[in-house]
């Protein structure tokens, strides 16, 4: 179904990479883009070990990976004779972790062979990174307040350290003022759709909020939100449902405001061996090809929250890019052969 509303963001010129990668890396934009990316790095490093996070190094391929997400294609690899994949997140090794340190993160890149029809929406790309995390015995308000802190000293310490990279890219920093000084927004999944729907967008309350959804209630937000309480058929089987409210999930996103939307996505997680195979299940997985998962599952994991921000997609919205390939040295779009 096609809205009668369209963000303008969307209808923004689609623009694409240079097909030579050294016009890309030499051009004046790449390199300021890429020099702000590391400092919102160094930011989230230098938070997240302030927090007593401990950072690891993200696994690339297993015997299985995250298979939440939404219409993207595995990527497989022979190991030996064994089908592998590419990591599409870092999910199953972030819960895992866990019973290493009880507070984990990693910058993971991520494989995900996203439709064709994706390649000009300025969000995708088929290899992206996230900055992830995850909390031994954090609640969702737990886990929010780390997205929310975490996010406000990145955006902090860009804008303070590098004043004349953000005015090169003719990125107004007053566009901060909320999210440096202000408490995040906070709507529901089932808010969001009313309002959608109000609106004139067709949303379904049974869904994922679609793109252009998103992008409609990210541009009308001055500072980023969060949409809780996403029902059940919508996530991962690892997003725990709600003890209180069946079929509505303990998660969230985080969006962006002026259009830009999801940054992040996060949930508490479920962590029970029974409740996750019955999830599996539902979710049309087979628990037989999580064998190494479900093993430590079965003899006790622990109950957390977590989150992953994609690092392209939020130096987008930090920089004011048109596209999230401009925030990545070696953009690959969906279907498009590049290095
Ligand atoms: P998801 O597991 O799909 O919620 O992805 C986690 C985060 O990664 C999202 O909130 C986005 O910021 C980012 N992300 C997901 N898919 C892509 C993609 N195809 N290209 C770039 N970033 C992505
Ligand atoms: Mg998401």
């Amino acid at each position: 179904m096609t809205s009668t509303v369209e963000p303008t963001v969307l209808t923004r010129e689609p623009l694409l990479p240079p097909a030579d990668p050294r016009a890309h890396l030499t051009s004046a934009t790449t390199r300021t883009v890429l020099r702000i990316q590391q400092e919102l790095l160094a930011g989230a490093r230098e938070y997240l070990t302030g927090l007593g996070f401990h950072e690891m190094l993200p696994p690339v391929i297993g015997p299985v990976t995250d298979p939440g997400a939404r219409g993207a294609k595995q990527v497989d690899v022979d190991y030996y004779g064994h089908q592998y994949k590419l990591m599409t997140s870092a999910i199953l090794y972030k819960q895992a972790s866990l019973l290493a340190f009880p507070k984990i993160f990693c910058i993971a890149p991520n494989v995900r062979l996203e439709p064709l029809e994706t390649c000009n929406t300025s969000r995708h790309l088929a290899e992206f990174h996230q900055i992830d995390v995850e909390m031994a015995g954090a609640s969702r308000d737990e886990i929010t307040a780390v997205v929310e802190g975490l996010v406000r000293h990145m955006v902090s310490r860009a804008v303070t350290r590098l004043p004349g990279e953000f005015e090169e890219l003719g990125r107004d920093v007053s566009a901060f003022t909320a999210l440096l000084g202000e408490a995040f927004g906070r709507i529901t999944h089932a808010e969001a759709v009313a309002e959608l729907r109000d609106g004139g967008h067709p949303q379904s309350p049974d869904a994922e909020i679609d793109w252009t959804g998103e992008a409609l209630i990210s541009e009308r937000a001055s500072k980023p939100f969060f949409v809780t309480d996403y029902p059940k058929g919508s996530r991962g089987f690892y997003d725990r449902e709600s003890a209180e409210t069946a079929g509505v999930l303990r998660n969230f996103d985080l969006l962006a405001p002026e259009g830009y939307g999801e940054l992040c996505s996060g949930s508490e997680r479920e962590f029970d061996y029974a409740r996750i195979v019955t999830r599996m299940r539902e979710t049309g997985e087979n628990p037989a090809k999580y064998g190494w998962y479900l093993a430590l599952v079965r003899e006790g994991i622990p109950a957390s929250a977590g989150f992953g921000i994609g690092v392209e997609r939020f130096t987008r919205y930090v920089t004011g890019l048109n596209s999230a390939w401009q925030a990545n040295a070696f953009p690959k779009l969906p279907g498009v052969v590049s290095p």
